[in-house]
C-alpha cells in the first residue's frame, strides 16, 4: 500500500511517500515559502536503494500549486517514484487541532472537514493550512482514501484535574479553554519505541518523554497514555524553545498591553516568535547558542541556564504525577542530538533515581540508545522520533479497519 504523508504550513508542504507495511521511504521533500517568487522545492527520490536529490527555486503561486509540483515530481520519469497520483492508496494529513471532538486518527469525510473548520478560531495559525492541504488533496489524489491525523489526540486521556484551568468553568463548557497539548504524535511513536527497546507492552510503560526541537514539550506517559503535558491552550506555554516563550505569568501580558502600550497582536508576536532562546540568548537555533555559550557569551550561557532549568523542573512535576517511572525519553533535534542538553537536564535529579552515564551520554548522536549510569533507578533513552512514519502506521491502519468493515457489511 502506498502512502503519501502531508504536513501542511501557513507557507509549506512538507511531502513523503512510504510504501507500507515495509515502512519504506520512496520520495519525500519539502516546497517552502509558498505565495514568493523565489519558493524552495526539495525532492528526494528512491533510486536503486539510495536517496536522490533534486532542489529548484520557482514561483509557487499557494498550496494547490505546491501540490501539483509534488504530484509531477512523484509521477515524473526522471525524478518520480510512481507513474500516476491514482497510486496513491491513501493520504495521511497532520492536523493541528482536533480538538476534544478527535480523540483519535480519522478517516476524512464532509463532517471531519467542517469540525476541522470549526476549530479554526482554537488554531488559527495552522488548521487553515492544514485544511487547506486536504482540500487540494483530495482533489488531485481523488482515488485515495483521505484520513487525519491530529497533535492533540494522543493527549485526550489527560484527566480533567489536569486539563482544566482554574478559571470560571464556562469559559471551557461554552469556550473549550482547557489544555489540549500538542507534538501528540511524537510523543505516542517514542512512547511505542521506548517500551519495545524495555521489552514491555506499551500499557505496562511510564515514561516522561521530552521532544526537545524547535518546539518542545514534555509528555507524562502513565500505562502507555498521556496523562499531563507541557503545552497548553496553544502550543506556547511549557518549556522554553526556539522563540517561544513558554510559561510565564499571565500578567506580563497585561503589563505590555496597559503599561508599555504595546497592542495585542505585537504581544502575541513577541511571545511566539521572538522570545526563548532567541529573545534571551540571541539565536533560536540551539546549535549557534552552544556555540556562543563555549565562546563565554553570558547571554548565551543564561539562556542555556533557563532552557535547561526548565526541562529539569518539569520532570520533577512529572515524577511526582507518575509515581513510578520506567524510564526519560529525549527526542527531537535537541534530545537526539545535544549530550550536553541531556546532562544539564538531569543533573542534580540522582535523587530521584535519575543519572546520567557521561560515556553512553556522549557517544549518543542521532540513533535510538540508553545512557542511564549502571546505578540510575530509572532508563533514559534517546529515541530518534518520526512523526510522518506514525502517520503513515496510522493511515494504513485505519484504511485497512475500514475496509474491512465494509467487507463485513
Ligand atoms: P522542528 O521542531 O522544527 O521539527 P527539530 O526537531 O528538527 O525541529 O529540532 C530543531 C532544533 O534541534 C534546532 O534548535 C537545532 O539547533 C537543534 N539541533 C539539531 N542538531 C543539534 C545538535 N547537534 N546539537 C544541538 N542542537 C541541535
Amino acid at each position: 500500500m502506498k502512502i503519501l504523508v502531508i504536513n501542511t504550513g501557513s507557507s509549506s508542504i512538507k511531502y513523503q511517500l512510504f510504501e507500507m507495511p515495509e515502512r519504506k521511504v520512496l520520495a519525500k521533500g519539502l516546497v517552502e515559502r509558498i505565495g514568493h517568487d523565489d519558493s524552495q522545492v526539495t525532492h528526494q527520490y528512491r533510486q536503486e536503494g539510495e536517496l536522490e536529490k533534486h532542489t529548484r527555486t520557482m514561483p509557487v503561486k499557494d498550496h494547490r500549486e505546491g501540490l501539483q509540483i509534488v504530484s509531477t515530481l512523484l509521477t515524473s520519469p526522471e525524478l518520480g517514484v510512481i507513474h500516476d497520483p491514482s497510486e496513491v492508496d491513501a493520504v495521511g494529513h497532520r492536523v493541528v487541532h482536533g480538538g476534544e471532538h478527535f480523540s483519535a486518527t480519522t478517516l476524512i469525510g464532509d463532517e471531519v472537514l467542517e469540525t476541522i473548520r470549526r476549530l479554526i478560531p482554537l488554531a488559527p495559525l495552522h488548521n487553515p493550512a492544514n485544511l487547506r492541504g486536504i482540500e487540494v488533496a483530495m482533489e488531485i489524489f481523488s482515488s485515495a482514501k483521505q484520513v487525519a491525523v491530529f497533535d492533540t489526540a494522543f493527549h485526550q486521556t489527560i484527566p480533567e484535574e489536569a486539563f482544566r484551568y482554574a478559571i470560571p468553568g464556562s469559559f471551557y463548557r461554552e469556550h473549550g479553554v482547557r489544555v489540549y497539548g500538542f507534538h501528540g504524535t511524537s510523543h505516542l511513536y517514542v512512547a511505542k519505541r521506548a517500551a519495545e527497546f524495555l521489552g514491555k507492552d506499551v500499557e505496562d510503560v511510564n515514561l516522561i518523554t521530552l521532544h526537545l526541537g524547535n518546539g518542545a514539550s514534555v509528555t507524562a506517559v502513565k500505562n502507555g497514555q498521556s496523562v499531563d503535558t507541557s503545552m497548553g491552550f496553544s502550543p506556547l506555554p511549557g518549556l522554553m524553545m526556539g522563540t517561544r516563550c513558554g510559561d510565564i505569568d499571565p500578567s506580563i501580558i497585561f503589563y505590555m498591553n496597559r503599561a508599555l502600550g504595546m497592542g495585542m497582536d505585537e504581544i502575541d508576536d513577541l511571545l511566539n516568535k521572538k522570545s526563548g532562546l532567541l529573545g534571551v540568548g540571541g539565536n533560536n537555533d540551539l546549535r549557534d547558542i552552544l556555540k556562543r555559550a563555549e565562546g563565554g557569551d553570558k547571554n548565551a550561557r543564561l539562556a542555556l541556564g533557563m532552557y535547561t532549568y526548565r526541562i529539569k523542573k518539569y520532570i520533577g512535576a512529572y515524577v511526582a504525577v507518575l509515581n513510578r517511572v520506567d524510564a526519560l525519553v529525549f527526542t527531537a533535534g535537541v534530545g537526539e542530538n545535544s549530550p550536553l542538553i541531556r546532562r544539564m537536564a538531569c543533573e542534580g535529579l540522582e535523587h530521584m533515581g535519575i543519572r546520567v552515564n557521561e560515556e553512553r551520554n556522549r557517544r549518543a548522536i542521532g540513533v535510538m540508545t540508553e545512557i542511564q549510569a549502571a546505578e540510575s533507578h530509572v532508563r533514559i533513552l534517546v529515541i530518534p522520533t518520526d512523526e510522518e512514519l506514525e502517520i503513515a502506521l496510522q493511515t494504513g491502519r485505519i484504511v485497512a479497519r475500514a475496509s474491512r468493515e465494509k467487507v463485513e457489511k
